[in-house]
């Protein structure tokens, strides 16, 4: 027997839920990482939590966010963001290149980045870089910086600062991207239809909502997805498809891995759940996202990322829709609305939301040392929530810097009690109770 605590927190008589499957179990930790599971665990903890009845997830790995720092923190920023990921469940993110100002496109904008991250993320991070006209000669520095991958807009993204890529670039870039080893994130949307139905559109006073989604149809989605994946397969690159909105888009991309094509891709909650927002690719017809639906039951869907996209609220409301910030304020909601409308709605497995939500994407973009597992040796980035709990989003509950979304008003199922990353718990019954001290992850092999 074991007389002094040999751990510094066992989590007891919690429901363990990973791609393999859900069991009781206790589970410890030391220094940060899981040491030990086991069904009943012998010895003490300094710490032991009763778990009983909770379900312990590994740590949500949101592989899409935009945070807006430096540069636009007015719209949101490390510190808030952050702590709407813990009050989620989110132990670690990636943050994309644009909406910060200066872009992600070259080692100087990372080193700032990264110190604005440094100082205020409560939790783990990766940051991209991008890939934008005249800055091919830059990938190999924000490679050497340790970028998770690179992202490019194949349309317009709404912010000068980051420009589209005509097709030569991207093409260039994912050869340059392959022979780097990252893999290269698109936003895929043919640009020449949207923007110009976007400019008749707008020329003919035709500025509603209806006008906005008719600007930009499923088509130029599926054909950037098709260029995209030819280049992939002309270049060896490995390719990442960002927030598919469609059935049909995930098919094409199913199709080519079944092909032998090295290219994944994710839906994000608003194409899920929502009938009326604003984002791009837009929101499609009910029979488009029960065809969605079906795609992530079949497994074709890998991953779900939130595309946290914030702006003031002024932003979001103007007459003419093709004006409205089009972006959506969602990570804090983004494992619970996955249990709501596909756990409880849809029957989807637990198992699968670890895996759509942890595992895969720690997978994907990994060798991501210690993230996305609850095995003995990984980082404890654990969430435990109470799914016997649902209850109604209220906009006091949001830790965004602009208090709305989507979202509220929604009774959303499992109440996120506790979130901890390496050990650590970061947000508690309601409130963030640590220091910021997330830090940079880089996959395995780049460690200096
Ligand atoms: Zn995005």
């Amino acid at each position: 027997m074991n007389f002094m605590s040999q751990y510094d927190l066992i989590l007891r008589n919690g429901t363990l839920v990973t791609a393999a499957g859900v069991k009781q179990a206790d589970l410890a930790i030391v220094d940060g990482r899981v040491v030990a599971i086991d069904a009943e665990l012998a010895g003490t903890g300094k710490e032991e939590i009763d778990a009983r009845g909770l379900y312990v997830f590994p740590g949500v790995i949101d592989a899409h966010v935009h945070f807006n720092e430096p540069g636009r923190t007015e719209w949101e920023g490390f510190a808030t963001g952050t702590r709407a990921l813990a009050a989620g469940g989110t132990t670690t993110f990636f943050d994309m290149p644009l909406n910060a100002h200066p872009p992600t496109i070259d080692a100087a904008s990372f080193d700032l980045k990264l110190a604005a991250a440094q100082a205020t993320a409560l939790v783990d991070f990766a940051l991209w870089g991008g890939i934008v006209p005249g800055n091919l000669d830059q990938l190999d520095e924000l490679a050497g910086r340790g970028v998770i991958g690179f992202k490019a807009f194949m349309s317009n993204s709404g912010i000068e600062d980051f420009p589209s890529v005509d097709d030569l670039t991207l093409y260039e870039g994912m050869a340059r991207a392959a022979k780097l080893g990252k893999i290269v994130a698109v936003h895929a949307e043919n640009d020449q239809i949207t923007s110009r139905l976007a400019q008749r559109a707008i020329a003919e006073g035709r500025t509603g909502i209806r006008d906005y989604l008719a600007s930009r149809p499923v088509v130029a989605e599926l054909e950037a997805i098709e260029r995209a994946i030819l280049f992939a397969s002309e270049t060896g690159c490995a390719l990442h498809i960002v927030h598919v909105s469609s059935g049909r888009g995930i098919q094409l991309v199913t199709a080519a891995r079944q092909r032998g094509i090295n290219v994944s891709c994710e839906t994000c909650p608003h194409y899920l759940v929502l009938a009326v927002a604003k984002c791009a690719p837009p929101l499609r017809s009910q029979e488009e996202q029960e065809a969605l639906w079906q795609q992530v039951h079949a497994g074709n869907v890998p991953m779900v990322t939130s595309d946290h996209s914030p702006a003031p609220a002024s932003m979001k409301a103007d007459s003419n829709f093709f004006k409205v910030w089009g972006g959506i304020s969602g990570c804090q909601s983004l494992l619970q609305l996955l249990l709501t409308e596909g756990y409880e709605r849809r029957q989807l497995p637990l198992t699968m939301i670890a895996a759509l939500t942890s595992e895969y994407v720690a997978q994907r973009f990994g060798p991501l040392p210690g993230k996305g597992s609850l095995a003995v040796g990984a980082d404890a980035d654990i969430v435990l929530v109470d799914l016997q709990d649902s209850s109604m989003l209220h906009d006091d509950q949001l830790f965004y810097r602009h208090r709305h979304s989507p979202y509220v008003g929604k009774t959303l199922r499992g109440r996120i009690g506790r979130t901890m990353v390496r050990g650590r718990t970061v947000f508690l019954e309601g409130k963030v109770v640590s220091e910021p001290t997330g830090r940079l992850i880089r996959q395995a092999g780049l460690y200096e």
